[in-house]
């Protein structure tokens, strides 16, 4: 459990009842905004499974352990430049992230038939390789400094992702796309790619690293957990997004998909809102924004 529970708890299905809906829209949503290249053999296969899985594996499995969701879902990364989700899909938690993470350690917890052992505020070093086989790790228990050797046939690295290290983001930001002069993290400083860099160097194939998910929007925390700490805000179901002097980003509200004539006529209207008289103003914008 780690980043996870710092997020809101939005989880993406296709074919929920909440939406019920196709997993192929879903397929070629991601494949569209996500960029995806035929040629991307595992992130493909991957993207495949998980829209035709998602349903049954996740959303189900997640009702089944006593999670639930809030009964709006939520129509997130609509598309500014490009189209994106088509659908809405985000499954909102009921209690957040706090509750999903929660749950999932007690369904670790009744699962373990007394072989699992939790080695908290243990950080991993180094990987043992011997004889062509991975042979477990070295970790230091950050409380005592001791170092800990853990002997395992099987080692799985689920270490997250790079974007705790800002060294890390700008040495893999995408070459062809503007890098921002300051950044703040919303991830964690514990996310900083040094496994990712030891995989790699026994050999491990690391891929599009630079195909990182950043937000535009980011603010620095109120009360950060460490230098630099960034927070996001999640809008509403339907945003209205607006800077210091008014109504300036007022295309962003039309969503790329609309056909040619709404697309023309939104922005006008949304232009001639604070003209209009107040109750016809509060009815476009339920409207618009529901
Ligand atoms: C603010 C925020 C909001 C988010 N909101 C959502 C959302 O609403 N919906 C959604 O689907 N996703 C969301 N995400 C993304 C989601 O949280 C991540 O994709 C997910 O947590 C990744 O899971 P993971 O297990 O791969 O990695 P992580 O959750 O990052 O877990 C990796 C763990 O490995 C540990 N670790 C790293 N290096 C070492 C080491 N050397 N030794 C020992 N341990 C190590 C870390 O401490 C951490 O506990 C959000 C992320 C953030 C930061």
């Amino acid at each position: 459990m780690g980043v996870r529970r710092h997020g809101p708890g939005r989880h993406a299905a296709a074919g929920t009842h909440e939406d019920s809906r196709h997993a192929e829209a879903a397929l070629r949503d991601w494949i569209r905004f996500g960029e995806l290249d035929p040629g991307d053999t595992y992130p493909m296969q991957w993207a495949r499974h998980y829209v035709e899985h998602s349903r049954a594996r996740v959303h189900d499995w997640l009702l089944g352990e006593g999670v639930r969701f809030m009964p709006a879902v939520n129509w997130v990364e609509r598309g500014l430049y490009g189209d994106g989700n088509s659908l809405p899909r985000y499954h909102i938690v009921w209690g957040t992230s706090r509750e999903l993470t929660r749950r999932m350690i007690a369904a670790m917890r009744v699962a373990d038939c007394g072989r699992l052992t939790l080695l908290h505020r243990h950080r991993v070093t180094q990987l043992d390789y011997r004889a062509g086989k991975m042979a477990g790790a070295m970790a230091i228990d950050e409380d005592s400094g001791a170092e800990v050797r853990i002997d395992a046939p099987v080692v799985v690295l689920a270490m997250g992702g790079i974007n705790g290290s800002h060294d890390q983001v700008r040495a893999n930001w995408p070459k062809d796309r503007p890098m921002p002069a300051t950044m703040l993290n919303g991830a964690h400083p514990f996310a900083d790619g040094k496994l990712h860099h030891l995989a790699a160097g026994l050999g491990a194939c690391i891929t599009h690293a630079g195909e990182m998910w950043n937000y535009a929007a980011g603010f620095p925390h109120p009360y950060p957990h460490f230098e630099g700490h960034g927070l996001s805000a999640i809008p509403c179901k339907s945003a209205l997004w607006l800077d210091h002097r008014g109504p300036h980003l007022i295309e962003a509200l039309v969503p790329e998909s609309l056909g040619g004539a709404k697309r023309r006529v939104l922005p006008w209207m949304l232009r001639a809102l604070p003209s209009l008289p107040p109750a016809l103003a509060r009815a476009i914008k339920r409207k618009i924004s529901p």
